[in-house]
């Protein structure tokens, strides 16, 4: 099945618009970053798609931490509180549901190793996405050989945030001040900057790391955005997997 035809599938599945890191669309990954998800559409725990079918799609109990879990087969019954998950196995996707957070994809090349992230303003301080690329490494996995690709979120032109998340984001990184804008008196905060800063620390290559430019603030009728919506909120899914 080629990348195009997997991903229409998934578009179908889901009745939304799906993207695919250009990153990963070179080296062949499955990996997608979603658009709304439908109101009434109940995301599955199995998905059934041809010619493959019965793949189980992993969700983490989402906590805001900097917990990562790496997953097999045994634990798909069990409740994994965490905010990022890898694994190594095939036909096993991970997935992780977002409206204003970063979605954060991890892969090798080779596609050996594979993780999503869930990175919120408490997740980045608390270094998620450095938790889950250290794994990588320790696997053996060189920095030049990881890809990471950042889906759509709040962007720092929307993200006004309080004086006391910046005392707790001064606690950890001293060059805080590269994450943050004022502007008319207001402070607003660049979640991307702070995990690109946390995979560069890490050595990973910035040509090895996409982006998306979309705000889902400034694109709220594409995007669920937590901020916007508020109570009629639902989210966007990023998943992961290896067929
Ligand atoms: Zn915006």
């Amino acid at each position: 099945m080629s990348l195009k035809e997997w991903l229409s599938n998934w578009k179908n599945y889901f009745l939304t618009n799906f993207i695919c890191p250009s990153n990963f669309q070179k080296f062949g990954i499955l990996g997608v970053f979603s658009q709304k998800i439908p109101l009434f559409l109940k995301v599955p725990k199995v998905l059934q798609i041809p010619p493959y079918f019965k793949i189980p799609l992993i969700f983490p109990s989402q906590i805001h931490s900097d917990y990562v879990i790496e997953v097999n087969f045994s634990q798909l019954l069990k409740t994994l509180k965490c905010d990022a998950l890898v694994t190594k196995n095939s036909f096993l996707f991970l997935g992780i549901k977002t409206a204003d957070c970063l979605p954060i994809l991890v892969s090798t090349k080779s596609k050996e190793l594979i993780g999503v992230v869930h990175a919120g303003w408490r997740g980045s301080v608390k270094g998620i996405l450095y938790t889950t690329l250290k794994i990588f490494l320790k696997e053996g996995f060189k920095p030049e050989e990881i890809l990471v690709a950042i889906g759509p979120h709040i962007k720092s032109c929307c993200y006004e945030v309080k004086e006391d998340l910046i005392e707790e984001l001064k606690l950890r990184f001293d060059n805080y001040k590269n994450f943050v804008f004022l502007k008319e008196g207001k402070i607003f905060l660049s979640l991307e900057r702070l995990n690109l800063f946390q995979a560069c620390e890490l050595g990973i290559p910035l040509q090895n790391i996409w982006t998306s430019p979309d705000c889902t603030f400034c694109l709220n009728h594409l995007y669920w955005s937590h901020r916007f919506h508020k109570k009629y909120k639902k989210y966007q899914i990023s998943f992961i997997g290896k067929l």
